[in-house]
């Protein structure tokens, strides 16, 4: 079967009229109407519709025909002609005109479907069932049935084009594409490293590239000035719903730059790339520094689609007598709100008291919520009787509260608790009043970031400690000064979702290795797992700074896709497990051996798999003795009944008989069985995992000697 003289089944318009075609593709529906069938064939240009009638179609090949069924790949010849009127389908592009099959011939039959692929209807105004309601772990399964579909199909060509426009964007621009390694070592970025065992170097372990952060930054050193690379990257991150364990980055990077070069270059890119989806993004980007966007929007990705900014109330309240924000202000508190404009109708006393102040609210890690509704010249609420006059005032000047206007206050010991539980409440509420503009596409650059957060142990870099500090006269002894510090990073947002970041770097080793010591690094760690970046600043490092874009989600944003999985070609589902490979998967105990994993004389059982084949498994391999599959059953009862010789061994401890003798013993197990020789010793197969054979006899293994 050739290609030759083809044509695809989304080109044919009314001009072809009188055309003899042959097409190649999928049966994606079929109307059978007993003298005439009609089938859509689907290739990726798209479908059209092919007529099989006993008037213009041989009778064999109508025979042929009437054996198709969904998704059989065939082969069509047929002449173009226009449709009668009012047949018309306004579903598919080639619509106006259909195929009189004359041949036809079935390349392979398909079973039946595990779910629908046709999305066209073959009727003008009928509806198809999609997969809507189809399990995605049953789609990811049979992913390439579902990449079939031609919203899949649409979704992966855009991502195509969008990384093709990305690529001779970045090339114009003299940027160089440049392949770093897979196999490495940590690079970190606040995730847990993916670690990929070494055999040739046993217990030693290559780490799965968080970013390729430190190679950019070395071929900066080594003189590139300007490097791009869609790269994928490897994070062993908790499960969250939009994740992935690995995932595909712009990653760029650029010398003697600094964050006006990234600004501009990225804004470029994006305005570009969201065309691709008819979005017009306006430059340049907004800018927002980390304070403010906590300060006013509770996130450090703030959803600039709607207002709704927060609004501080500490100051109205500091002699007030209303108990409740007395405590709270007594311990350094603070309060502040947002006022929901026009929005009393839609937020009853019930829904702001028993929902949100009782139970949504508390989920968002705040105590509860302060509310009240502007009526009639007033504030309304169930606690407004404990403001003073003055108070009441105060609050409606502060939030330029008018009739209608419902404003909510959150108050608490913890500035952090406040800013947080008020984001998420401003979220909450827009979301639910329909109060943010779905077609909108409001990029903002967040900036000024702290350069280290304080945890649990001591501090970790906000981004990664490679970031440039704002100053470099810090002592890396003064913990207070450290939190005081700003980094030069910057987060790309769009609609409260995270698309990028990056930073300009540090290219003095002084300055890097005090950055280290800030971070609590001793001197030996810090030689181990980044002497050669030291090193290599010490070296001419030239000024230089970057950023990586997150392509799934970009693309996902880009293409309004309801997650990052529809635009990825073969994802991990929502628990990181691929049901397709069915990858991550338990492997043989001798490939854990090779590779200096498994440990004979420890554990017996690995997790996840089955004991008893362990058992099977380790005694095989201790004994250096292969074991067929038809002997394993044997084995096990062997093993069963040795476990109760035992048993009974412990019991008896101390009895005058003992049970079992050195001499004259008798077989227990296989009571009078005759011995037999196992083929495995014919063929030589009973040594497969000796390490050295010497003529009958093999080496026995090291930790039985
Ligand atoms: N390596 C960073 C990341 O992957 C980006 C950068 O700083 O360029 O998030």
């Amino acid at each position: 079967m050739t290609c030759q003289g083809r044509s695809y089944c989304g080109h044919p318009r009314v001009s072809d009229v009188g055309r003899e075609v042959r097409m190649t593709g999928w049966v994606d529906a079929l109307r059978d109407h007993g003298e005439v069938l009609f089938i859509h064939l689907r290739d990726r240009s798209g479908i059209v519709q092919v007529v099989f009638s006993a008037e213009h179609t041989p009778p064999q090949v109508c025979e042929r025909a009437a054996a198709l069924r969904n998704e059989f790949c065939v082969a069509v010849t047929g002449r173009v002609v226009e449709r009668a009127k009012d047949t018309e389908n306004p579903h598919i592009e080639t619509g106006h005109i259909e195929v009189m099959a004359t041949d036809l011939t079935v390349i392979a039959k398909s079973k039946t479907l595990p779910f629908p692929i046709s999305e066209k209807a073959m009727l003008a105004g009928a509806v198809v069932k999609g997969v809507g309601s189809v399990a995605e772990d049953l789609r990811l399964q049979y992913r390439y049935l579902d990449l079939r579909r031609p919203t899949m199909q649409d979704q992966l060509i855009k991502r195509h084009r969008i990384i093709k426009c990305l690529r001779d964007s970045l090339d114009e621009q003299s940027f160089i594409d440049v392949e770093t390694p897979v196999l490495t070592k940590s690079t970190p970025e606040g995730a847990r490293d993916y670690l990929v065992p070494s055999r040739v170097h046993p217990k030693h372990f290559y780490a799965l590239p968080q970013s390729p952060q430190l190679f950019k930054q070395l071929l900066m050193v080594s003189g590139f000035e300007r490097y791009f690379q869609i790269v994928k990257c490897f994070r062993d991150e908790d499960l969250r719903p939009n994740r992935q364990p690995e995932f595909t980055q712009l990653d760029i990077e650029a010398s003697f730059v600094d964050e006006e070069f990234i600004y501009e270059l990225s804004e470029d890119l994006m305005v570009r790339i969201f065309e691709i989806g008819g979005i017009a993004l306006s430059r340049p980007f907004p800018r927002m520094t980390y304070h403010e966007a906590i300060d006013t929007m509770g996130s450090d990705r703030p959803d600039i689609r709607f207002g709704m900014r927060f609004i501080d109330a500490t100051g109205i309240f500091g002699n007030t007598s209303y108990g409740i924000f007395k405590q709270i202000l007594k311990r350094g508190g603070c309060i502040k709100g947002i006022n929901v404009k026009g929005q009393s109708e839609n937020l009853s006393k019930n829904v702001l008291q028993n929902e949100y102040a009782k139970q949504i609210v508390p989920g968002f890690g705040a105590k509860g919520m302060t509310w009240m509704r502007m009526i009639n010249g007033q504030l309304e609420s169930n606690i407004v009787q404990f403001f003073s006059n003055d108070e009441q005032r105060a609050i409606i000047e502060r939030f330029r509260a008018e009739n209608g206007d419902v404003i909510l206050m959150i108050a608490d010991p913890s500035y952090d608790v406040v800013a947080s539980a008020l984001g998420q409440l401003r979220l909450h509420i827009a979301d639910r009043l329909g109060l943010i503009p779905q077609d909108a596409y409001r990029p903002v650059w967040i900036t000024d970031f702290p350069l280290f957060n304080v945890t649990d142990e001591g501090i970790t870099s906000n981004h990664h400690p490679f970031t440039a500090p704002d100053r470099t006269d810090f002592d890396p002894a003064d913990r207070r000064s450290l939190l005081a510090l700003r980094s030069r990073a910057y987060d790309l947002v769009i609609n409260g979702e995270e698309l990028g970041g990056g930073s300009i770097r540090i290219n003095d080793s002084d300055v890097q290795q005090k950055i280290f010591q800030a971070l609590g690094l001793s001197d030996k760690e810090v030689k181990e797992k980044f002497g050669f970046l030291l090193s290599a600043l010490d070296y001419g490092a030239p000024p230089h700074g970057g950023i990586a874009l997150g392509l799934d989600r970009v693309v996902a944003m880009i293409l309004g896709t309801s997650s990052i999985r529809e635009v990825i070609a073969f994802p991990k589902n929502r628990s990181a497990h691929c049901p397709l490979t069915e990858a991550p998967s338990v492997i043989a105990h001798e490939q854990l051996a090779e590779l200096g994993l498994f440990d004979p004389a420890g554990e017996r059982r690995i997790a996840g798999t089955q004991e008893d084949l362990d058992l099977i498994d380790s005694l095989s391999w201790v004994s250096r003795i292969g074991i067929d599959d038809k002997e394993r059953p044997e084995i096990a009862a062997a093993l069963k009944e040795a476990a109760r010789l035992a048993e009974l061994v412990k019991e008896r401890a101390g009895e005058d008989e003992p049970l079992f003798s050195v001499v004259n013993a008798t077989n227990l197990i296989r009571k009078g069985a005759a011995a037999r020789i196992s083929p495995l010793a014919e063929n030589g197969e009973l040594f497969r995992n000796a390490p050295s054979v010497k003529g009958r006899y093999f080496k026995v293994a090291s930790i039985l000697e």
